[in-house]
């Protein structure tokens, strides 16, 4: 009786085992192969301790806004009565430390704390379809093109820990794509990069290739660095007035009327005498101000986390490297970020070619025309308020915020066809893929709007099989503005 049993056991965990094999086999005839949005950061939350009493959000931070204030007006106070800028920046590098300090990782670059961002497990059809209907947030906006474009189960929503090593991570996405093909049934998978999904998309790319990948969409991705990021690494910060006022022009202000004369107010602060002597004192200071900044704050915070290196540019990878590493990294923090540096980072062009030549689609979405955080010398590049334009576009020549490119530009690339911008900011010829990146003008980063002409145009781009172009439908050029306030229309730059 026992050795019965024991067989028909033994019988059914033999079935049990070859049911996912016979799933896993069933292909999937539809015609529409699975979209996998690769997220950017601070999407989803962090939380730290979850699934204990302690449980907490710890990013986005929440922080107790009145005793900020409170700590920074006392450091004011203090820097006024002794003539010294140190109680300031030290109280600002306090606020700073206390928002940023749970999201810290170790000597080797593995999260401090027990602190994990919250996923998101299964296919569009097994969420509640609020998520992405009343989409809060633009990602899951995208996330509603791409399922009007394919049925809600070959849709995906990858999520990852940002501040970790994308070379490790990669193997979470392989893990990830696998399983989205086992449940699809389909053999390559669509990858729609958003933001810092861009590096960890190219990281997945040079340890695991292209094979399994069809499309990729790099939508205002950071899949060539960040100027910011390269520049505040680099231990320099730089305040210049007509950055800070031409930045603050971008904000919201309320309705569209107070808006106008805040815009205006701004723009004659920019060019004002006025604020030229503070300008000139606080870049005085600035040794201060950045050795207090770099030591207290970025070299605790932000540069313990391998992810934030994979943004740092080639041109000053090593110099920064000396300027802002942690002072207790280890030899595996610096291997790690040596790798995702030189085997993805200066070999991008290398990796997407080749990807590019064995048939899979690439296609590019940059913004522009909103200016940068201006605390660094590239805060008079264009971008899209986070993304200097010219990272996220794969190469384009752009002129700086509020110019245009000189009289009589030449077009650097492409022969066969204009890829300069009608208002001369652009020059589309030198980026990576000249034919298939668009530009969108006044739109915000990983931007998209329920029901906006961009979510449309997404629409458009998840239903196409095959490679589309600058040149494939009249409705999208490569030069395409939306109107900055309401971010709902698209039309051709003129
Ligand atoms: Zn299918
Ligand atoms: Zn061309």
């Amino acid at each position: 009786m026992k050795k019965a049993l024991s067989v028909v056991l033994a019988l059914c965990i033999a079935l049990s085992l070859t049911v996912p094999a016979f799933a896993a086999q069933k292909a999937c005839d539809c015609g529409d192969l699975p979209i996998v949005l690769v997220s950017g950061m601070g999407v989803l939350p962090f939380t730290r301790d979850a699934g204990t009493p302690q449980a907490e959000v710890v990013f986005p931070p929440h922080p107790n806004i009145a005793k900020c204030v409170l700590r920074g007006l006392r450091g004011l106070f203090m820097t006024l009565f002794t003539f010294d800028v140190k109680p300031f920046a030290d109280a600002a590098a306090d606020i700073a430390l206390d928002m940023l300090l749970p999201m810290a990782c170790d000597a080797d670059g593995n999260s401090l704390y027990n602190v994990a961002p919250q996923l998101i497990e299964g296919a569009m059809s097994e969420q509640d379809a609020s998520l992405y209907e009343d989409a809060g947030s633009a990602e899951f906006a995208i996330i509603r093109s791409a399922v009007q474009a394919v049925d809600a189960d070959h849709v995906y929503y990858y999520n990852f820990d940002w501040r970790l090593d994308p070379m490790t991570n990669a193997d979470d996405l392989k893990a990830y794509v696998d399983r989205v093909l086992r449940e699809t049934g389909h053999e390559k998978v669509r990858l729609a990069a958003c933001s810092m999904g861009g590096v960890q998309t190219m990281a997945y790319l040079e340890k695991y290739g292209h094979d399994k990948v069809d499309t990729i969409w790099f939508l205002s991705a950071a899949f060539c660095g960040l100027l910011f990021v390269t520049n505040v690494f680099s231990g320099e910060l730089q305040f210049s007035q007509e950055s800070f006022f031409g930045w603050l022009q971008t904000l919201e202000v309320g309705s569209e009327k107070t808006d106008k004369v805040f815009d205006k107010l701004m723009g004659w602060c920019a060019h004002a005498k006025l604020f030229a002597p503070l300008f000139s004192l606080t870049n005085k200071l600035s040794d201060k101000v950045n050795s207090i900044v770099i030591d207290r704050v970025i070299r605790k915070t932000l540069s313990t986390m391998p992810g934030m290196w994979s943004f740092v540019r080639d041109e000053r990878y090593e110099e920064d490297k000396k300027a802002t590493l942690p002072l207790d990294a280890s030899e595996t923090f610096v291997r790690r970020i040596d790798d995702y540096h030189y085997n993805v980072s200066c070999r991008r062009e290398e990796i997407l070619n080749a990807a590019a030549e064995d048939g899979v689609q690439i296609v590019v979405i940059s913004h522009y025309n909103n200016g940068c955080v201006p605390v660094t010398s590239s805060a008079l590049a264009h971008g899209d308020s986070l993304i200097e334009t010219t990272c996220s576009s794969g190469g384009a020549t752009v002129a700086d915020y509020g110019y245009t490119l000189p009289e009589g530009y030449v077009q650097q690339g492409c022969k066969e066809h204009n890829h300069l911008s009608a208002d001369g900011v652009i020059d589309a010829s030198t980026c990576m893929f000249p034919d298939s990146t668009w530009f969108i003008k006044n739109m915000a980063h990983v931007g998209c709007n329920k029901d906006s002409d961009y979510a449309e145009m997404l629409r458009w781009m998840f239903a196409q099989k095959t490679q589309p172009t600058v040149f494939s439908d009249a409705r999208y050029p490569q030069f395409l503005q939306t109107d900055a306030k309401t971010q709902m229309t698209l039309s051709p730059v003129e």
